[in-house]
């Protein structure tokens, strides 16, 4: 278990299982792919910049981003700005056999370039607030390689700092990476970059790190407690209070408690779906979800769910235009069942036919009046977009 994991779990079982499932008919591997998100992926780049520099820092010696030596440093790798490329091309690759951005890729990836100076902006400014520890032992500067390392080279760290490392209770059954940990003989520093705003659960999360570190029996033999917890934002950096060896332990009860709570709703076939704004909103798999699309047949014409870009289910009548077709909603974010809705499907390679039925995402609304004093619902404008996705039911 993960702390990712537990949120999804505890948020909408239903979407774990739709997100984590293996689909034959795409790949045949584990995971429906994920919808382009602008924030999900420059949060990434901007991780994966900052642990390329930190990593790099470490191994160079360098304390400090201000270090003469780490102007060196940042010269090998060929500067902030060709770092966040490079990452950025990374995290591209990972789309580029993705079927729900294959007509939008080019334009989503330009689009992501364009941001590069901001993202360099918000790497450069976490990194001037590190202070990277050099490591006692050379021997872990070759062999400590995060993520991909062997279970036979997880053995105690030394003094130093390490980017990207995996911590594991195996009492608990869980794990968790930390992004930067920096332990000396006084201190022992956990460090999570964030590129969003400060939230609640963010606190809990360094926790059950601290708690994660206290109990790895490999790398932290001795049960050293983390005594610094820092979350770092683009703005500023939180500084959260360590756990107590007693909170801690109050901890470790609530992470086996929850964990027991969440595997059991997925004891249900299919597990169970809560469907509500705050987790549908986001959702990556609604248009796999019956739930969520009949949950709109009783919430319909509510304000709350009304948006300029929402999501709607049309049963195709006629093609009225070379790009836009003429149908009925059946199911849709604050819009009336049975009422007329015009699709406009200009940026899509789209070629549906009479009566098919399809679930259209993030599409811009154009709602009519209110009151048209007429007694026939007026026709809805639904106009697809570079974000949109269309799926034949
Ligand atoms: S649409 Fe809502 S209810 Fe359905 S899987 Fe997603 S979060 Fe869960």
């Amino acid at each position: 278990m993960s702390y990712s994991v537990l949120s999804e779990l505890e948020a909408c079982p239903r979407r774990w299982a739709l997100g984590s499932a293996k689909y034959a008919n795409i790949g045949g591997e584990y995971g429906y792919p994920p919808a382009w998100n602008h924030s999900v992926i420059e949060g990434r780049v901007v991780h994966l910049s900052l642990q390329r520099i930190t990593r790099a820092l470490v191994d160079s010696g360098c304390n400090s981003i201000t270090d003469a030596g780490a102007v060196s440093t940042l010269r090998d790798l060929g500067g902030f700005s060709k770092a966040v490329r490079e990452s950025s091309k990374k995290v591209l690759e990972s789309y580029e056999k993705n079927p729900r951005v294959e007509f939008s890729f080019e334009k989503l990836k330009q689009h992501l370039l364009t941001r590069i100076p901001d993202l360099r902006t918000q790497v450069q400014r976490q990194l001037s607030r590190i202070r990277p520890i050099t490591r006692t032992s050379s021997k872990l500067k070759s062999e400590f390689n995060h993520k991909d390392r062997k279970d036979h080279s997880r053995t105690q760290l030394g003094y130093g700092s390490y980017p990207e490392v995996e911590i594991r209770s195996v009492e608990i059954g869980w794990r968790g990476f930390v992004d930067l940990l920096s332990l000396i003989d006084t201190e022992c520093e956990i460090r999570e970059f964030k590129t969003g705003v400060p939230k609640e659960e963010h606190e809990f999360q360094i926790r059950v790190y601290a708690t994660l570190w206290a109990r790895d029996r490999e790398l932290n033999p001795a049960g050293k407690i983390a005594n610094r917890l820092v979350l770092s934002y683009n703005e500023t950096e939180i500084e959260v209070p360590s756990p107590s060896e007693i909170e801690i332990s109050q901890l470790e009860d609530e992470l086996r408690s929850r964990t027991t709570e969440v595997i059991r709703s997925l004891e249900s076939d299919p597990p169970e779906a809560r469907p509500k704004l705050t987790n549908c909103k986001y959702c990556q798999v609604r248009h796999l979800c019956g739930e969520y699309w009949h949950m709109h047949l009783t919430q319909t014409n509510t304000h709350e769910w009304r948006k300029e870009f929402g999501d709607v289910q049309i049963r195709l009548s006629h093609q009225s235009g070379p790009s836009s077709w003429r149908g009925v909603v059946e199911s849709g974010s604050g819009l009336v069942v049975g009422g007329p809705i015009l699709l406009q499907t200009s940026h899509h390679r789209l070629e549906p036919k009479a009566n098919n039925h399809l679930r259209v995402l993030n599409v811009h609304l154009s709602f009519p009046e209110e009151e048209t004093g007429e007694e026939q619902p007026a026709t809805v404008i639904a106009t697809m977009g570079l974000y949109s996705e269309v799926f034949l039911l």
